[in-house]
């Protein structure tokens, strides 16, 4: 039975590529939704005081956001960038951070790292008005881990939901509950994302990588180790590892580029991370090729420089 609690409003907080994808499916489902990210350290006076539009090159992850854009010309939602017919606002996101209290759910879209996640729950705590779940679209790190510092009354309403990339055409969600999160909590969502936005929920414990990516992420990288030793080129691999085996477009690497290299690279080491078996550590080390693609800022789709995008 659906509790009444309800989803009247979202929030997203992360723009790149999962957050403004998320951001635009909960729009699409009929619910309004803030969009935030960070601002640009490098802004004029002007641009300051009337914001950032798409055309800006300071605008990060472009490609996302324009996602976004498209979804909101076809079913216009209350973003909070469209309120104020500007992506990117003046100020930082803590002036912003008040508008949560106005939101039902709030989910946290920001770059895989526990330092920057658990910085962002401290500050999100001094506006969360209890009965507002959070939810953490980590790929793997812990939820218990992220959650820490923050109050007991907090990790009753946090949880991991794990959207696939990209979250309009992936059915799969995982829910990941913490120690200490309310049981009413999980269950809710798994109704409401079952019902309401159409996925196809798997309940997983809070363990390195949950389920999918601790198998798909060994997945590319054994492919990669593989590659590298049989001499193969990129593109075959890709043949081998898409259309052949019944994927159409996301072979290994065209979904890094999808992926985000340097994502890609913060999963692998949260594994690796968390192993104590030197041989099945060393199963996670990125191959050397993939390292130096992430260096020279070739992260796929995000930057506009990846595998299949050259200069
Ligand atoms: P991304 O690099 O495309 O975007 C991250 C965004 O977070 C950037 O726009 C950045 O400006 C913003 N950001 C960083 N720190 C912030 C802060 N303190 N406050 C507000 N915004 C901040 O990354 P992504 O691929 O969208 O990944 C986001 C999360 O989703 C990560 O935890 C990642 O592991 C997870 N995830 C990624 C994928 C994928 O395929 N890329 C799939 C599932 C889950």
């Amino acid at each position: 039975m659906l509790m009444q609690r309800k989803i009247r409003k979202a929030a997203v907080i992360g723009s790149g590529i999962m957050g403004s994808g998320i951001a635009a499916y909960l729009a699409s489902a009929g619910i309004p939704t803030f969009l935030l990210d960070i601002v640009p350290s490098t802004l004029s006076d002007d641009e300051k005081k009337q914001g950032l539009t798409l055309d800006s090159p300071k605008v990060r992850n472009k490609l996302a956001v324009s996602a976004v854009n498209e979804m909101v010309k076809k079913k216009p939602c209350p973003f909070f960038s469209i309120e104020d017919q500007q992506w990117i606002t003046p100020g930082n996101i803590e002036d912003h951070l008040p508008k949560l209290a106005e939101v039902d759910w709030i989910i946290e879209a920001v770059a895989e790292n526990l330092e920057v996640k658990r910085k962002l729950f401290s500050k999100l705590q001094a506006c969360w008005k209890v009965g507002t779940i959070v939810s953490t679209n980590t790929s793997g790190i812990s939820i218990d881990e992220m959650a820490e510092e923050c109050s007991t009354e907090f990790k009753r309403h946090f949880l991991g939901t794990h959207f696939f990339n990209p979250p309009r055409y992936m059915k799969l969600l995982e829910i990941i509950p913490g120690e200490k999160t309310d049981p009413q909590i999980v269950s809710f969502l798994q109704e409401f994302a079952t019902k309401r936005l159409g996925k196809g929920v798997v309940l997983a414990k809070d363990t390195p990588n949950f389920i999918a990516n601790r198998i798909g992420v060994y997945g590319l990288l054994i492919t990669m180790q593989e590659m590298l030793k049989r001499k193969m080129t990129i593109e075959e691999v890709d043949e081998l590892t898409g259309p052949i085996i019944g994927r159409p477009k996301s072979a290994t690497f065209r979904t890094l580029d999808m992926v985000g290299l340097d994502t890609f690279a913060s999963v692998a080491a949260n594994v690796k991370g968390k192993l104590s078996d030197p041989m099945e550590k060393k199963t996670f080390d990125l191959p050397d090729f993939l390292q130096e693609m992430c260096a020279k800022q070739l992260l796929g789709t995000k930057t506009g420089k990846g595998f299949y995008m050259k200069d």
